[in-house]
């Protein structure tokens, strides 16, 4: 018999238990669609590391070919099936709104055609949906959801299928081409890649992961982020290795990907806050027009030395640490007053790791209209918070090169700011602060 596995955002052979479900059906066609609708708004980033990440797939697969097909899924999905004879087609469950929007029009169109499409998995330890309140209600709070998450468990990782026997398309499109925007260094694509970068992180890193995380200019965290939202290794595996380790870094390590399991939960569960304030009050505060302030951000030149490193970083490597990017998403909605979808816009645009449940709602969490967000009132000072967190300055020092050698990075005064060709800062933070709180008043 044959099937068809269909590889979304699970491009990996290991631990990958809808691909067991396929091998276990008989001959397995590996199949990736092209999806004008995602890989438009990707972003060149994006689109480039999926490219490398596509051609590790294939090159994982010997000597046969992972078919690469370009265009609607529900067409392309159902000709692929038909061509190789498939009665049932694999997936890893997809919960995102166009994911998920997707796979039921192609379950019909597959359906009518006397096809299963058949899910399996998904990219999480659990699955969205899976975990309620006692009232049967998604959780709407961090903690006690991550505690029920926790209660719930996950099953053990699986086996890479033993001598599975592939088919190939006639004809394919092949693995595009996508360059990666000039100056832009991406880190390594594919499922040794990921296992690779991840055993490195538990043995050197692990330990120390609880206090270094917060330390921009120290490298604390596991960049695992692009490996999951590929689904180059599974939650599930990373769980299971941290269970083997005692101490706060295992600890802290596991709360962080409960996190990513909450805010695809929440998405899940409310899909319009892909756009839209989860607090819907705050849709009515007062925002400034973008205009020149948001470009400023972007380009990295607003005068705030934290906020222009971590979106230099950004634009140079796809990346930004986790502390800068709270900072700077504050800056640009409490400091600037411009609503977080134009920044939240601009970050996935740019990075590597975009990922939509986490990105929207971590940036609704510090705009404060998220779901158990920081409170609007709780404005971050960028010149405090950058001494703070990187105390030596080696993180402003390194992505803003002009004040390498400046005697205060986090703060240069005037003469400084000229000696280095770096902005005056673009607004003045106590004013603004004043002004957020103001405007926050208004619609309380
Ligand atoms: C405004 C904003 C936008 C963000 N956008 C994204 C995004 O598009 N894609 C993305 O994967 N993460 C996003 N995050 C979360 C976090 O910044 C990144 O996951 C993290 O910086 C990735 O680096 P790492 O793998 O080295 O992290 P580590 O510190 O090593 O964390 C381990 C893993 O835990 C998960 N994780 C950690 N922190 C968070 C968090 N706050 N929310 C959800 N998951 C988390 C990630 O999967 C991460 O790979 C965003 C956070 C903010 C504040």
């Amino acid at each position: 018999m044959a099937c068809v596995m269909w590889f979304r955002r699970d491009l990996r052979l290991g631990d990958n238990p809808a691909l067991l479900e396929a091998c276990a059906d008989g001959a397995v066609l590996p199949l990736f669609v092209l999806d004008p609708a995602l890989w438009g708004p990707a972003g060149p980033v994006r689109r480039a590391y999926l490219a490398r990440s596509l051609r590790a797939l294939d090159e994982s697969l010997g000597a046969a070919r992972l078919s690469v097909v370009h265009g609607d899924p529900v067409r392309r999905v159902l000709l692929a099936a038909r061509e190789v004879g498939a009665t049932r087609v694999h997936v890893a469950a997809d919960f995102g709104p166009h994911g998920h929007r997707r796979d039921a029009d192609v379950e019909q169109a597959l359906g009518d055609a006397g096809i299963e499409l058949v899910r399996t998995g998904s990219p999480y330890a659990v699955a969205p949906g899976r975990v309620t309140s006692g009232a049967g209600e998604p959780y709407k709070v961090f903690t006690p959801f991550s505690k029920a998450w926790a209660d719930h468990g996950w099953r053990a990782p699986v086996d890479a299928p033993t001598q599975p026997s592939w088919l190939t398309l006639d004809e394919t499109a092949g693995i595009p081409e996508a360059a990666v925007p000039d100056g832009v260094g991406l880190p390594e694509a594919g499922e040794a890649a990921a296992l690779r970068r991840w055993h490195e992180f538990l043995e050197d890193r692990l330990e120390g992961y609880d206090e270094a995380r917060d330390r921009p200019g120290v490298d604390g965290t596991s960049h695992m982020s692009v490996h999951l939202k590929w689904g180059e290794i599974h939650p599930r595996t990373m769980l299971a290795d941290l269970a083997r380790h005692r101490g706060t870094g295992a600890r802290t390590y596991r709360k962080e990907l409960a996190w990513r399991e909450f805010y695809a939960d929440v998405l899940f569960a409310r899909p319009a806050t892909a756009r839209e304030y989860l607090r819907p009050e705050f849709a009515r505060m007062r925002y400034d027009d973008p205009a020149d302030h948001l470009e400023a951000w972007q380009r990295g030149r607003t005068g705030f030395p934290v906020v222009d490193a971590g979106m230099r970083q950004l634009r140079a490597t796809g990346w930004m640490h986790n502390r800068v990017r709270m900072i700077v998403a504050s800056f640009l909605v409490k400091d600037l007053h411009v609503e977080w979808q134009h920044g939240a816009r601009h970050f996935m645009d740019w990075l590597v790791d975009g990922d939509l449940a986490s990105n929207q709602h971590g940036w609704q969490w510090t705009a404060g209209c998220g779901t158990d967000a920081s409170p609007f009132f709780r404005v971050f000072n960028p010149t405090s918070q950058g001494r703070k967190f990187d105390p030596d300055g080696a993180y402003v020092r390194r992505w803003v090169p002009e004040l390498a050698d400046a005697a205060d990075p986090h703060d240069p005064g005037p003469a400084a700011r000229e000696r280095a060709g770096y902005p005056a800062p673009v607004v003045d933070h106590a004013e603004e602060r004043r002004e957020a709180l103001d405007r926050w008043e208004e619609i309380r």
